[in-house]
């Protein structure tokens, strides 16, 4: 696809997931360049968003579609978790049911992790699946969740219960959309850049480092290494049946413990996973044979993109008990992800329980 022209460049990557491929672009002011770049036999795009992100960017996006010859509509959702449900679901079943959407009709995901979830289990399921087209704004979905076509709502405790993979046509990243996100959520999508960084090493891992100072104004090149890297990991491993993504749960096992230790009220799943990704380098320190200093720059790197400095609020014997009841640590074999050096993750250690317990008491202390 020839994407680039306009004052400012874009950067393309291309997904490739089972007989699937898709690209995703990434460029400032790409927003506004929505219509053209969706193309497409799609008469009617329904965009949608939540309500938050409606007032910021929904305008932008339908009048560009208008001019580009598209019939556009748009749904917007409350926001939030607590709105990724059957019921939200059930509502957007009705409005595209009103709006006449057919099979040549599109999907336009404006929004973070959560529209982009439930607007894509939608697309999925309607008609069997409608064409779907994933515009992240929020620095988790343009570095995670957009790549790797998981989408799912929750269902009673369970997180993304429902879902099913379900690959977009296309994916639109204009990093300009970050200017309005919340501090809060701009630090939560750091930790999964940090991740990345540390997973990938070598210059993405150096570009996270130069990013950190700058975190609501990532550079395009490394919201580029990062859906590279994501996209190479859920190549190797579309339907998550190899085993191949295990290492995208780095910092994960600690961190949900955490997460779910605050009763999901405490810790959002960034500030979770930065503290658990702490929990990491100093477990692969001690059982992957992580040297000291790179455990170091990973600390330093946590603490540079403002995430926890250590765990407080939270009990030690809760975090212990629910870290004990994931499945795999349960198993006694795939829980943990390690760093045997950045860039070379180790997936399916065992971590003891004393050094489990040691890990929790350092998190505390340190
Ligand atoms: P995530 O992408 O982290 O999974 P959400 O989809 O819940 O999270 O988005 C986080 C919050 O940020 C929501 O309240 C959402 O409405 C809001 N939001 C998303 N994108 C933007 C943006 N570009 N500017 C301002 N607020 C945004
Ligand atoms: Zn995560």
């Amino acid at each position: 696809m020839s994407a680039a022209g306009g004052s400012s460049a874009v950067l393309t990557v291309t997904v490739r997931a089972g007989g699937d491929a898709y690209d995703v672009l990434i460029g400032a002011g790409l927003l506004g360049r929505l219509g053209e770049l969706v193309g497409g036999p799609a008469t009617q795009a329904v965009v949608v968003c939540d309500e938050n992100v409606a007032p910021l960017y929904l305008e932008r996006v339908l009048s560009g579609l208008v001019s580009a010859g598209r019939r556009p509509s748009s749904i917007v959702l409350p926001p939030g978790e607590q709105a990724k449900t059957q019921a939200t679901l059930a509502l957007l079943y009705d409005r595209l049911y009103d709006l006449g959407v057919g099979r040549d009709d599109a999907v336009v995901a404006l929004g973070g992790g959560v529209v982009g979830d439930m607007a894509g289990y939608a697309a999925a399921t309607f008609l069997r699946g409608v064409d779907l087209v994933q515009v992240p704004t929020t620095l988790l979905a343009m570095v995670d969740a957009a790549v790797g076509g998981k989408v799912a709502v929750d269902y009673r405790e369970g997180k993304n219960y429902l879902g099913t993979f379900y690959q977009p046509r296309l994916v639109v990243e204009d990093p300009d959309t970050l200017a309005t996100l919340p501090e809060r959520e701009v630090r939560g999508g750091w930790a999964e850049v940090v991740k990345h960084g540390l997973l990938a090493g070598g210059p993405t891992l150096e570009l996270t480092e130069s990013g950190a100072a700058h975190p609501a104004h990532p550079d395009p090149r490394l919201l580029e290494a990062d859906v590279r890297f994501k996209a190479a990991v859920v190549g190797r491993d579309p339907r998550e049946i190899t085993g191949a993504r295990a290492i995208l749960n780095l910092g994960h096992t600690v961190g949900h413990a955490i997460e779910a230790a605050g009763a999901f009220a405490g810790y959002s799943h960034g500030e979770a996973v930065g503290l658990g990704l702490r929990a990491a380098l100093w477990l692969s320190e001690r059982l992957a044979g992580l040297d000291a200093r790179e455990a170091v720059r990973g600390q330093e790197l946590i603490s540079a993109v403002g995430l926890p400095e250590r765990l407080t609020g939270v009990a030690a014997d809760d975090v212990a008990r629910l870290i004990a009841r994931d499945k795999k640590v349960a198993a006694g074999t795939a829980g943990f992800v390690l760093l045997e050096s950045v860039g070379r993750p180790v997936a399916g250690m065992a971590v003891p329980a004393k050094l489990q317990s040691e890990v929790i008491a350092w998190l505390l202390n340190r």
